[in-house]
């Protein structure tokens, strides 16, 4: 049984004022696991404020190294001292405004399991590459080149994010998630055996309240990584529902 998880990328948004929200979300005795990953200068409150609630706190991106002359950077154990549980690495906005690479996000997700952290491990493709004839292989290649050869079900959690999905209302057809995350279970299957079948592989991209049930049908489809609708409690609260 892969345990559900709902997550939350607050990405460059959120003030204090909203934390306060945080504490409001449940998701019920044996419910989905409930992760928000607010702006690191937040971590801290927003670890204070979750505190005994059901609601995690991760990290948007941190360093491969674990200290140094990387100014503006944060090392995974960093996070972890804030009370982080988990760390985002290689989130399609960062692969494009940093040049992230996918030998980065691996040794990103390194650091992560170094530290105690469990990496979110974000993969898609781009608009062009879902029209094109090699789309799968993209996705494939880029879950190998991403993913240390370390991963277990424990550390490492994938989260399929079509680049052309996020902030824009629009998802793929059913089919095209269902296809696209049996290929991903496949692969990690393979590759880790048990424990990639037994590792979960999120879905990410424009999921809202009037989505979220249809999508989380999908065999493979262990959860989400959320948005927009991640920043109002009243969003997010049913798409936890939808997993329970
Ligand atoms: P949206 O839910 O706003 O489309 O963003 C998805 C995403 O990028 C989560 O990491």
């Amino acid at each position: 049984m892969r345990r559900k998880l709902a997550a939350g990328n607050w990405k460059m948004n959120g003030t204090p004022e909203m934390l306060a929200e945080l504490s409001t979300l449940t998701g019920g005795e044996d419910g989905p696991q409930i992760l928000i990953c607010p702006p690191a200068p937040l971590l801290t409150r927003a670890a204070d404020v979750t505190l005994g609630s059901k609601v995690e706190i991760g990290g948007q991106d941190c360093h491969a190294n674990t200290s140094g002359a990387h100014t503006g950077d944060i090392a995974a154990s960093m996070l972890k001292d804030a009370g982080a549980t988990a760390v985002i690495v290689g989130h399609s906005e960062r692969r494009a405004d940093h040049a992230e690479t996918d030998a980065h996000v691996r040794a990103k997700a390194e650091a992560a399991y170094a530290a105690g952290l469990t990496a979110i491990i974000c993969i898609g493709e781009s608009e062009e590459e879902r029209l094109g004839p090699d789309c799968l292989d993209i996705i494939a290649a880029q879950l190998d080149g991403s993913t240390p050869d370390t991963a277990t079900a424990d550390n490492t959690v994938i989260a399929y994010e079509p680049i052309w999905a996020i902030g824009t209302g629009r998802v793929p057809t059913m089919a095209q998630i269902v296809e696209t995350h049996d290929m991903i279970r496949a692969n990690l299957t393979a590759r880790f055996g048990d424990a990639g079948a037994h590792m979960r592989v999120l879905y990410g991209g424009s999921v809202k309240p009037t989505n979220a049930a249809e999508i989380f049908q999908a065999e493979n489809v262990d959860g989400a990584l959320v948005g927009g609708a991640s920043l109002k409690a009243s969003d997010f609260q049913p798409i936890i529902d939808a997993l329970a």
